[in-house]
């Protein structure tokens, strides 16, 4: 089964849809933290989530969704580019015990902040407070504050994968008992079926009777776009003479991307050359 996301619109309500499933991404994205279930399976839902918000994107950038609470969830962020690929990366406290926690016990007093970034142009942010019993209604309150717009959402993942479905109020919608239909349909939907059987059958299953107006089926890549040259960009950050000790110390610097864990090493000359390119390139 490959990671991919079907695109939908009923156009006699006004309203669209989107359904996605991730599968070997979001093991990819997971792989090597060793995240406690809770947070592993929050994380995964969260870039189910992202995923369906950045089909959205009109313009080349990403839409990132950012948690950050006083509860042993310190930072949870996901990043999704308009090419649909994604990462994410959670940080939490290691000394507590997870098991039996749920997603509002470790997300006391949080925060959600949705930011778009286009690659030219103004960035737009939108933060809420983090309410709800879950990630779901967390995201579906911040369309009521910030967007104003009516959004349904159902996250569910297991182990191998993760499924997302959104149903979404456009401008001009048709009225609220269209969008009461949908969500009423969609809620007959168990979280087994949604898990084990493909988006096209689910999709059938739902709407059937519905006049559905299919737009898309779009793959998703897990895609970190770390690369040597950015974590040598990071290096400005340090001074010469640490990194000169560490080199000293240790022969080279090794560095490794927080998001997928991937380790760089520079020699002495690698951080030189790059900061001569560097100079050059500004001269200029
Ligand atoms: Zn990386």
């Amino acid at each position: 089964m490959t990671d991919q996301i079907h695109r939908f619109i009923f156009d006699k309500y006004g309203i669209r849809g989107e359904m996605v499933k991730l599968s070997t991404s979001s093991q990819r994205m997971v792989q090597g933290h060793q995240y406690p279930l809770v947070i592993n399976n929050l994380l995964k839902q969260a870039a189910a989530v992202n995923v369906l918000l950045a089909t959205t994107l009109k313009f080349e950038g990403r839409i990132s969704i950012q948690l950050q609470t006083e509860g042993s969830l310190k930072m949870l962020v996901v990043q999704t580019s308009h090419d649909l690929g994604y990462r994410g990366v959670a940080q939490y406290d290691k000394e507590i015990d997870y098991s039996g926690l749920s997603f509002k016990d470790i997300t006391r007093n949080g925060q959600m902040c949705i930011t778009i970034e286009p690659l030219k142009g103004k960035r737009y942010q939108g933060i809420v407070p983090l309410e709800g019993d879950n990630l779901a209604q967390s995201i579906e309150g911040y369309f009521k504050q910030s967007e104003q717009l009516k959004t349904k959402i159902w996250l569910y993942n297991d182990h191998h994968q993760v499924f997302g479905l959104m149903l979404q109020a456009l401008p001009d919608m048709l009225d609220d008992d269209s969008f009461q239909h949908l969500v009423f349909l969609s809620t007959t939907l168990t979280e087994k079926e949604c898990l084990t059987v493909d988006s096209e059958t689910l999709l059938h299953r739902l709407f059937h009777q519905e006049s559905i107006n299919n737009l898309a089926v779009d793959p998703i890549e897990f895609s970190c776009g770390c690369s040597r040259t950015k974590m040598l960009d990071s290096l400005t950050l340090i001074s010469d003479e640490e990194i000169e000790e560490i080199i000293l110390e240790e022969g080279k610097l090794s560095m490794t991307c927080e998001f997928c864990l991937d380790s760089f090493a520079f020699s002495d000359m690698d951080i030189k050359q790059h900061r001569s390119l560097e100079g050059n390139s500004t001269e200029h």
